[in-house]
């Protein structure tokens, strides 16, 4: 096992299946291009093959899909049918929920239970004007479809002001009412915001804004959560939770445990560092040729890690998923 003066080790992987995107949110794709899967994406053998020599090499746990968008990519199937078979802890997944209805039996055969929902805004116009692509029922009707089926939900909101901040409470009376746990992601300095301090700045709501304008209508108190996880979770008694992703204000890089696959076959250690480290031509390899290149590569990805705080990276999230 690969550990670091800091005690801390890759337990949890997050995927990135493909850079598209049907959407090109504002905070993610400055230029509003939709994003398309990159020409020199590894096949749905090849990452799955990455999963199983990660789980192996860096003894991962658990294993997040995400993107770009993981559902409009080809390789959903073939990819979660090869690691459903790996013995994983937990697989989840992290999408915007636009196709969520039409992938659902698939995910359900996949034996996934748990995803996140990403959703700034209960708005129409606002989701059109944030998301740039998809359509707002389509997304609540999928996750009413997936709550149907037995799936824990948790919805991501990067609350922005200007954009969103009016919709804090009632995305989290609607969350409250139907059982999904809201999360609220303070906005990163990642890609374009990592070098324009003045736009970064202008949109931030930090966690204790939050827990402000919460606390007007709610009583809440801290609730438990694993040691490396990254959000801060709360309970309003009698009604649910909410978390707060607040890496600005409670940075959690100390117990940080994320590693980080992109499509094009990149490791990233770090989202904070740019810093990353080629294994797509060892993923072609037999095991015990890919493994011992594999683990001089994985000290490096645990090297990038931040000592304290996140400060920021030009690596994008739409490439790499969050
Ligand atoms: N397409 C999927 C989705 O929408 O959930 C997965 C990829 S998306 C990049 C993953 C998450 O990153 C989303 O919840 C999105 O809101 C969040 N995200 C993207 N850029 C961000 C930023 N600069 N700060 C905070 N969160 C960000």
């Amino acid at each position: 096992m690969i550990v670091d003066r800091q005690g801390r080790r890759f337990r949890n992987l997050r995927v990135s299946l493909t850079s598209a995107c049907n959407y090109a949110c504002t905070y993610c794709v400055p230029n509003g291009k939709r994003l398309v899967a990159a020409q020199d994406e590894l096949s749905a053998e090849a990452m799955a093959r990455g999963v199983a020599y990660l789980i192996e090499a860096a003894g991962i746990e658990r294993l997040r899909i995400t993107g770009g968008e993981p559902l409009v990519s080809p390789k959903l199937e073939t990819f979660m049918t090869a690691v459903g078979q790996m013995g994983l802890e937990d697989i989840s997944l992290t999408t915007n929920g636009q196709l969520l209805a039409k992938k659902l039996p698939l995910l359900v055969n996949a034996g996934i239970r748990r995803i996140n929902v990403s959703l700034d805004t209960l708005d129409p116009g606002a989701f059109r004007g944030i998301a740039r692509g998809g359509d707002l029922a389509t997304v609540l009707d999928g996750m009413e479809q997936a709550r149907a089926a037995g799936m824990k939900i948790k919805v991501n909101m990067v609350p922005l002001r200007g954009q969103n901040l009016d919709q804090v409470m009632p995305l989290l009376d609607y969350c409250l009412e139907r059982g999904y746990e809201l999360r609220f992601i303070e906005l990163m300095r990642m890609g374009h915001l990592a070098s324009d301090s003045n736009t970064f700045l202008q949109q931030f709501v930090s966690l204790q804004q939050l827990l402000s304008l919460i606390g007007e209508r709610y009583e809440y108190l801290q609730a438990n959560a694993p040691v490396d996880a990254t959000a801060v979770r709360y309970q309003i008694p009698g009604l649910g939770h909410f978390g707060v992703i607040a890496n600005e204000s409670v940075p959690f890089c100390r117990t940080c445990s994320r590693l980080r696959l992109s499509s094009t076959g990149w490791l990233h250690g770090c989202l904070s560092s740019s810093n990353r480290h080629y294994v797509g031509d060892l993923l072609d390899k037999p095991r015990h040729q890919a493994l011992p290149s594999l683990q001089r590569l994985l000290v490096k990805a645990l090297g990038d890690k931040q000592e304290v705080a996140f400060s920021g990276g030009a690596t994008v999230m739409k490439i790499i998923g969050g």
